[in-house]
């Protein structure tokens, strides 16, 4: 028979995995609401939403079924020179939710390409009004924009990606938030325009939240600079909203929480609730107007599966689950059990901190305890976690009741009390 592991193991990449020592993998049959069903019978709580996307819950029938009535009638037609009504229905759905002004609407194809495609606009906006040497980015240290070359070369130049500095161009980098006070951080932002202004296109951050490489929040006034700082050196702000958007941060834009509008936001992961990829760039009619006014008029950029009928109707129908219950308070309730159920593990000896914020919950770990001990603890629990760097985290489908947040924080708290494992633990080090 068909060993379906077997060949996994010798055959498969997996996400950061290596194919000599290859991670354990759980094979996984079907999945629904909070639980993934593995193919022996048990079932496992998804504590991180599979990568952050689950917002509503597996299989959602409203999702599911919009998927399966668009496939009966056009799973896929070129979007040159054609459009359909699961694109337009959800561009007018993600705009009327957008940010004032922000209406401009670039279907790509999963969260890097979103990124990779704000860049250009940036790029193509600058060189539209004659200044064609601005072809930079600004970034904050400590940020996660995406696996991509454009996306890697954004992201923390001392994270994940350091491997391949020698392919990748370089941008500009401020320090993380919260490392200088905010004054010596300030200074820092206003040196580098001042020095750099003329080569900087525009500034990229995940508002409030940077997650995949620091799960670090921070606070609205360095959103509030930025923009300030964009303003006056007419530079592109793009916030990349794929994971702290759509109520992961507790509003439905974490730059809300900021009253900070950016010119381009990016928005994936929970867009199609999980179902299935699909992001978007959302652009002001500002930076739209520029761009179709340079040379050339056409914003050049078009992947081939671009605004997938299917993608767009689960994008379509997970909006349409956003609009009709009220998650902001949801999440406020996912917040503040984590909060409370979170904090006293402040005390255990390997935790060096506690931090939630709308449906996050991190625990900054010394070090993280050895696989074997991971594993054990997602067994003997049913919670499916995947820390990684020195996080243990939850990040959990948005409809998680608190029950089920009660066994996720048990089997956190069991993982914390482990002992830490070895210096530099081989494997998994990405989200
Ligand atoms: C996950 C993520 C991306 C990349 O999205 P993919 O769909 O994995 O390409 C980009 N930016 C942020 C903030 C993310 O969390």
């Amino acid at each position: 028979m068909f060993d379906i592991l077997e060949y996994d193991r010798r055959n498969i990449w997996h996400p950061y995995a290596s194919l000599k020592n290859p991670p354990p993998v759980r094979f996984a049959s079907s999945a629904s609401g909070l639980e993934i069903t593995l193919a022996d019978g048990r079932r496992l709580i998804d504590a991180v939403s599979s990568w952050w996307c689950v917002a509503h819950g597996h299989n959602h029938p409203a999702i599911t079924e919009a998927i399966r009535a668009q496939a009966s009638r056009m799973c896929h037609v070129m979007f040159g020179g054609f459009t359909h009504s699961p694109a337009a229905e959800l561009a007018q759905k993600l705009a009327a939710i957008c940010p004032a002004g922000l209406d401009k609407v670039f279907f790509a194809d999963s969260g890097s390409i979103a990124v990779e495609v704000a860049v250009k606009m940036a790029t193509q906006y600058q060189h539209a009004k004659g200044r064609a040497k601005r072809t930079k980015m600004l970034s904050l240290k400590g940020g996660y924009h995406g696996d991509t070359a454009c996306a890697m070369a954004l992201s923390d130049p001392d994270g994940m990606h350091v491997l391949f500095a020698g392919m990748m161009p370089r941008h500009f980098f401020v320090s993380k938030p919260g490392v200088l006070p905010f004054d010596a951080w300030l200074a820092e932002l206003d040196r580098m325009f001042a020095e750099h202004g003329d080569e900087i296109a525009g500034v990229i951050c995940e508002p409030m939240f940077q997650a995949a490489n620091a799960m670090n929040f921070y606070d609205g006034e360095y959103l509030r600079a930025l923009r300030k700082v964009c303003d006056e050196h007419d530079a592109v702000l793009v916030f990349d909203e794929i994971a702290s958007g759509l109520y992961r941060t507790g509003t439905r834009w974490a730059a809300q929480q900021a009253n900070v509008v950016p010119d381009v936001m990016t928005v994936g992961k929970a867009l199609t609730g999980g179902h299935i990829t699909l992001a978007a760039t959302v652009a002001s009619s500002r930076v739209a107007e520029t761009i179709s006014c340079g040379s050339p008029s056409a914003f050049m950029h078009g992947p081939t599966y671009m605004a997938n009928p299917l993608a767009c109707a689960a994008g379509c129908a997970s909006l349409d689950l956003f609009a009709s219950s009220d998650y902001a308070s949801n999440v406020a309730r996912i917040e503040r059990y984590l909060r409370a159920s979170l904090e006293p593990l402040r005390a255990l000896e390997n935790v060096t901190d506690v931090r939630v914020k709308g449906a996050v919950g991190v625990l900054e770990m010394r070090r993280l305890p050895d696989c074997a001990d991971i594993e054990r603890v997602i067994d003997r629990h049913n919670v499916w976690l995947r820390p990684f760097a020195n996080y243990i985290y939850t990040m959990p489908p948005l409809v998680t009741d608190d029950a089920a947040l009660g066994r996720i924080v048990e089997a956190m708290a069991d993982l914390a009390a482990c002992p830490p494992g070895p210096e530099a633990a081989d494997g998994d080090f990405h989200e």
